[in-house]
């Protein structure tokens, strides 16, 4: 697969001729759609993670789709990460201040971007949001929210709601995300891209040179978790279980995390856990996809002990490789676990300590968990899935067939 842009009909394998035929007739009525995506970092979590490869895919199948990202002073980064937590529910000093830098940079950006001639706008997050406010409409505005919305900080959504109304649609990451608004929502899980260097397959030797390029020990069992440096991650919860966890079974934490460019809180965790270093706690920061998917590969158990958690790629991407994984029973991960099926969901750090037991020595429940993820995310988790859901949606736009080049008898 190297060189070669990944097209819709390699998925055929995976998912079927049917499926495949069948998101290309939707993609038909589509053909020469111009849409723009904006977000606000190319790298680091998941929202940036599909857009690099859902992007690919609609022009794979006939869309021209383009992906841009917005920028801004670190106090610009360091109010939508503030803006980010009360989304999720932590509280927020919403001073003139703030809103005033929010919607100025905002403003500069969309003075430097021009949206007037794209026939779909696809904004993603809070971080661009008021761009809508800058624009005369050529097309429908669709809201992309990442986040999870579980209970927001109502203050902040009172201010946000105004703006997000003026979009055509808000694709929320699941139903109990709903919000009270007048604007249409949609709900898309977010899916993995099978064929990426994170997720593809690799060879024993290639996963071995990546695990001793950075020094891992693989002499005892691998406990993993690979997430941004963020406190919803509970990183420290995740090293307190495995302390526990270490009382009956020797194993190696390793937890490999990075900073997004427009997450200023991240540098600061990383290094509050760096005290916490010792023989078989390994905490590394490096953006290294391989290193990623060997990781996956290799542990016994991935962990995602998250205390908020819009969806959890992670998740997803360990199942894959057939890795069973214990998630914090909250928001997507819930959607992606079946508690005792397909991996564990808990609740707490000691529930995490005993999991992690029960896995590390039962090889054949690792193995069976692992089977069952693998097949979870192969039905319901691949961007096939995702696509599809795009394609409807913005084949439920009245208006769209105003900008294909479809003869006015197939419209
Ligand atoms: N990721 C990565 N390297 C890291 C940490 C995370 O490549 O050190 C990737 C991870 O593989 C996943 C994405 O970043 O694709 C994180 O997405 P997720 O939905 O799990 O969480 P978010 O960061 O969006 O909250």
């Amino acid at each position: 697969m190297v060189g070669k842009i990944v097209q819709l009909e390699d998925y055929e394998k995976l998912v079927g001729a049917e499926t495949v035929d069948r998101i290309r007739e939707k993609a038909k009525r589509l053909q020469g759609l111009h849409v723009v995506n904006i977000n606000s970092t190319y790298y680091g979590g998941g929202g940036a993670e599909l857009l690099s490869s859902v992007s690919l895919m609609m022009n794979s199948v006939g869309i021209k789709t383009g992906w841009r990202i917005i920028q801004g002073p670190p106090d610009f980064f360091s109010i939508t990460k503030k803006m980010h937590n009360a989304l999720q529910g932590e509280e927020i000093n919403l001073s003139d201040r703030k809103m005033q830098i929010f919607e100025e940079v905002i403003h500069e950006n969309a003075i430097r971007n021009h949206l007037e001639s794209h026939n779909m706008v696809i904004i993603h997050d809070p971080q661009p949001l008021p761009m809508i406010n800058h624009y005369k409409k050529n097309g429908p505005w669709i809201w992309r929210c990442h986040i999870d919305l579980t209970s927001p900080n109502r203050e902040l959504w009172d201010y946000l709601a105004p703006t997000i109304e003026k979009y055509d649609a808000v694709i929320l990451g699941l139903k109990d995300y709903a919000q009270n608004i007048k604007t249409p929502q949609v709900f898309f899980m977010p899916a993995i891209d099978p064929f990426k260097i994170k997720n593809r397959d690799m060879r024993e030797e290639e996963i071995k040179e990546r695990l001793d390029h950075y020094e891992i020990p693989t002499d005892l069992p691998l406990v993993v978790q690979v997430s941004r440096f963020d406190r919803w991650k509970d990183p420290e919860g995740v090293i307190e279980a495995f302390k526990l966890a270490r009382k009956e079974v020797d194993a190696t934490l390793v937890l490999l995390g990075n900073v997004a460019t427009d997450d200023p809180e991240g540098p600061e965790v990383y290094e509050s856990l760096l005290e916490q270093r010792e023989e078989r706690i390994v905490i590394l920061s490096h953006q290294d996809s391989a290193l990623v998917n060997a990781l996956q590969r290799s542990a016994a158990v991935v962990l995602q002990k998250s205390i908020r958690e819009g969806f959890g790629l992670t998740v997803a991407e360990a199942m894959w490789k057939g890795t069973p994984v214990i998630g914090g029973n909250v928001g997507g991960i819930r959607y992606q676990i079946e508690d005792g099926v397909n991996g564990f969901l808990v609740s707490s750090a000691e529930e995490a300590a005993q999991r992690m037991v029960q896995l590390i020595k039962d090889k054949s429940l690792r193995d069976r968990m692992g089977q069952r993820a693998k097949a979870t995310v192969g039905k319901r988790f691949l961007l096939t899935r995702y696509l599809e859901q795009y394609l409807d949606l913005f084949n439920s736009f009245e208006t769209i067939y105003r900008f294909t080049g479809l003869p006015k008898e197939d419209r």
